[in-house]
């Protein structure tokens, strides 16, 4: 895993200096893009076109994302263009996911204070762009931790305010035809400008997003609530925890699920485990007790296939740290990474 210490620089300047540690990355995810948009019938040219069109909203809403992927272009060496394509991924209907994240709230935990454990699993190939990336506040806004393996944005993270998010989705019928952001860019955007779930809630609704971000399930804690964001092709729907527990586990629980691909059976036979499992310990729930859970290979919850736990995490709302592992949490040593302030 690499880990990536930004600091308080401009955009173009904090692009730069990623850009130049993870030329790997991108060369290594674009090469993925390309053999992906040959694999459904599909140009570089049409996943190009797709880019520019998120480029143009970006320009309108977030010019200072532009200054960053241009720094990043520039310090990897590689086209603007080519960096723009991971906006607009997926390009179709397609992605297989398939991750989980748990969050303990109120009466589940031991002192009250949510925790979340997550677990990031894709194609183990994609193990060797592990990152979690150590981000100083710039402006008015907040640092962040957050763990990816993409070239912009994050997939899950917890900021300086005691805010985490992380996504646990699954695919859509269709891929809408809204231009934005990416679930990805999205991730890191919350993380830097809100302060707790209700802010962040408003921020998703309202930020244009790249095919409205549909399929993507966000998993929001902060220091006292948690809600997960189901994102369908136009609207999406909140669910709100259960007995304080509530599981994002690639299975869609709204009415969303009625424009989303029927899930796998395992998506609910892991939500129903990990729920059972928090049930069982009501009033117990810790950091020792979460890991246990997200090393489970009776279900399993931690994945040792083609698709990977590639990275888990562990945070508790009021604690300044992530606790991250590289790799599958039942092996891999969980260390300690503190938010900076
Ligand atoms: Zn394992």
């Amino acid at each position: 895993m690499k880990f990536i210490t930004l600091g308080s620089e401009s955009g173009f300047a904090r692009g730069f200096a990623l850009g130049k540690m993870i030329k790997d990355v991108c060369i290594h995810n674009l090469s993925f893009f390309k053999r992906r948009l040959a694999e459904e019938g599909l140009t570089l040219e049409y996943g190009l076109r797709l880019a520019l069109e998120n480029e143009k909203v970006m320009a309108e809403h977030f010019p200072e994302l532009l200054e960053e992927i241009q720094g990043l272009a520039e310090g990897a060496q590689l086209p603007y263009n080519h960096i723009l394509l991971e906006t607009a991924f997926p390009f179709t209907a397609n992605a297989s996911p398939k991750c989980t994240i748990i969050s303990a709230i109120g009466t589940t935990t031991t002192d009250g204070i949510p925790i979340v454990g997550r677990n990031y699993d894709f194609l183990l190939d994609f193990k060797k762009c592990n990152q979690l990336r150590i981000v100083t506040r710039k402006n008015k806004k907040f640092s962040f931790v957050g763990g990816t393996i993409t070239i912009l944005g994050v997939e899950e993270g917890l900021n300086n305010a005691g805010l985490f998010i992380g996504d646990a989705g699954w695919e859509p019928e269709e891929l809408p035809s809204s231009r934005g952001l990416s679930s990805r860019q999205i991730m890191q955007l919350v993380l830097e400008n809100c302060i707790s779930v209700d802010t962040a809630i408003d921020f998703i609704r309202q930020t244009p997003k790249f095919a409205n971000n549909a399929g993507t399930c966000y998993l929001l804690a902060d220091k006292k609530e948690a809600v997960i964001m189901e994102m369908g092709l136009t609207k999406c729907c909140l669910r709100k925890p259960e007995e304080d527990i509530l599981i994002a586990s690639n299975a869609f629980l709204t009415p969303i699920a009625e424009e989303m691909k029927p899930s796998e059976l395992t998506a609910f036979t892991r939500h129903d485990f990990a729920k059972k499992y928090l049930q069982e310990r009501k009033g117990k729930v810790d950091i020792k007790s979460m890991q246990e859970l997200l090393s489970d290979h009776s279900i399993p919850t931690c994945t040792h296939n083609e698709i990977n736990t590639l990275r888990s995490v562990i945070v508790k709302t009021n604690e300044r740290k992530m606790l991250v592992a590289d790799g599958n949490p039942c092996i891999s040593k969980f260390e300690k990474i503190l938010i900076p302030t």
